[in-house]
């Protein structure tokens, strides 16, 4: 396995290296491939209740290393202790859910003919686990995202190659430490350490794709298996928008946005990343969106001691900076924030207000994935609306104000989801399909949705009516021909 080279893993907050993991090549995933396959043949057999209490065993040791997951997070990405705990819980619960529900998401599932058939012909359809699932996740979440995907794959009954980000191996390979505690066949879930070249082999090879990452390299994969008609789903990123209407808790909502923007230093893809606030409460929300800011803590925790860590990637930090240049350069205003840290040594940068912004900006278009609130003026409801839809990307979006109101503007937003006075917890709700629309996505993780898309269908007929035989009868004659004018008849005056 080892071809001599390897990834450097580093601390993003300290600078310091944290360890190093192999840098997979063709052969190493080829290898991996041939075990998942050999072990796939088992795997699938199994009654659905012997691979929930896999998971069950695999939820139990999570827990028992709970400390060792957490730890290994912070290190990786930067991010608070409360952010990891966040991705522990976020990862159980969704375990958890499909553990509980599998059956019901799993069986065959019965149809009722709607017209004459329906006297003639039982049918059913019945669902098979797809193969080999090439899970391929981001960093900004090293332990949720994957678990999100392989746990409903592996309770479908498939094998789960899982390619990490580069920049967040250690905790991968912790989570495939935990299911081979929990006893989990050989070959069942193994890890493809290694970078974006690992992550092509990991497309080729695998019966099914699911991606999470960026917008760029989701379209490379999306050509990769359209070529092969191979499916996939993509989560890609967003640029969700907040609108603030009149009419409700204008510190709360304050607190709310701010939360929204800042949370994991604003590396979420459901971050709050444009702010639409109509003139009525402009002034008094900007105000107290300062006042919040300006109170907040950022360094490295230590035992619950700060409000926002670092950010994970220097890549991503370069983007943030450019970002703010920009917007300074075509007129906004920074009132909080807008630099580095450079006195904490790691990728800090401050939590940054911004304001005067403006579509044609790239805080405004571009995915930022940093700790930038951007705060538009807008005349009223309906210009917040316009302007809201007016992105490429379509992942989620908030309302906040009067409740009614909101519901009633949420509908017109053109999002794959909406939270009305709330921001980002739609994600860890599991009963709730999560996916997004135009540029965000492909496909739906989360609820039966995301299950049945690691499963093929088959759709089964059978007669309902042969007496005595088991076979339906097919003459080629006028008493069939008959029955279908018959047939046509009943369906022409809807007598069903
Ligand atoms: P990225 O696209 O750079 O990398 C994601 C993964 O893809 C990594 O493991 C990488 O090694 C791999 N990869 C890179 N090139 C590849 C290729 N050609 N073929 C196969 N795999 C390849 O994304 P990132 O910077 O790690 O993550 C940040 C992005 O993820 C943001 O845009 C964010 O919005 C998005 N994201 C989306 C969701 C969601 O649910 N919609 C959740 C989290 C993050």
């Amino acid at each position: 396995m080892d071809t001599g080279r390897f990834l450097q893993v580093e601390s993003p907050a300290t600078l310091e290296k944290l360890g190093q993991v192999p840098l997979m090549g063709e052969d190493d995933v080829v290898f991996l491939v041939k075990r998942a396959k050999e072990a796939f043949v088992g795997w699938k057999d199994l009654e659905i209740k012997q691979r929930t209490q896999r998971i069950r065993r695999a939820i139990d040791v999570f827990i028992d290393e709970k400390e060792r997951i957490l730890d290994t997070i912070c290190l990786e990405t930067g991010k608070t202790r409360t952010e990891a705990l966040y991705e522990l819980f976020g990862a159980i619960d969704i375990l958890t859910f499909y553990r509980k529900h599998a059956k019901s998401f799993l069986k065959d599932e019965s149809r009722t003919p709607h017209g004459p058939m329906r006297f003639l012909k039982r049918v059913f359809i019945r669902y098979f686990a797809r193969g080999l699932v090439g899970v391929i996740s981001p960093w900004n979440y090293p332990f949720l995202l994957p678990l999100c995907d392989a746990g409903p794959a592996l309770i479908a009954g498939n094998c789960v190659i899982l390619k990490p980000s580069e920049f967040t191996p250690l905790t991968a390979l912790l989570i495939q430490d935990v299911f081979r505690r929990a006893e989990l066949p050989e070959g069942v879930y193994q890890t493809a350490t290694g970078n974006g070249k690992t992550g092509e082999h990991v497309v080729r090879h695998a019966d099914m794709v699911a991606f999470t990452g960026s917008h760029s390299t989701g379209l490379k994969i999306a050509e990769a298996c359209a070529r092969v008609l191979k499916p996939f789903s993509l989560e890609l990123g967003g640029k969700d928008p907040a609108i603030v209407l009149e009419g409700g808790d204008l510190k709360r909502i304050a607190k709310g946005i701010v939360w929204g923007s800042l949370f994991n230093a604003g590396q979420t893809c459901v971050s709050i990343e444009r702010i639409y606030a109509t003139e009525a409460v402009y002034e008094a929300f900007v105000s107290l969106v300062l006042k919040e800011v300006k109170g907040l803590r950022v360094g490295i925790d230590e035992k619950f001691s700060v409000d926002m860590g670092s950010m994970t990637t220097h890549d991503q930090l370069q983007i943030v900076e450019r970002h703010i240049e920009d917007a300074l350069a075509k007129g906004a205003k920074v009132l909080a924030g807008g630099k580095r840290i450079s006195s904490l040594g790691g990728y800090f940068f401050e939590p940054t207000v911004v304001v005067d912004v403006r579509p044609g900006m790239a805080i405004m278009e571009e995915e930022s994935f940093g700790p930038i609130i951007a705060i538009q003026k807008v005349k009223d409801d309906e210009e917040a609306l316009a302007a809201a839809n007016q992105s490429t990307y379509g992942l989620s979006a908030s309302v906040w104000g009067n409740q009614k109101k909101a519901l009633r503007l949420s509908r017109g937003l053109e999002s794959g989801s909406v939270c009305i006075n709330e921001a980002l917890t739609n994600f860890v709700v599991p009963e709730l399909p999560f996916g997004g629309i135009k540029q965000s996505g492909y496909g739906t993780r989360h609820g039966k949705e995301g299950i049945r898309r690691f499963l093929r269908s088959q759709s089964v007929l059978l007669p309902r009516f042969a007496p005595n035989r088991e076979v339906a009868w097919y003459p080629y004659s006028k008493s069939v021909a008959r029955m279908i004018e018959r047939g046509l008849a009943w369906l022409y005056h809807s007598r069903f």
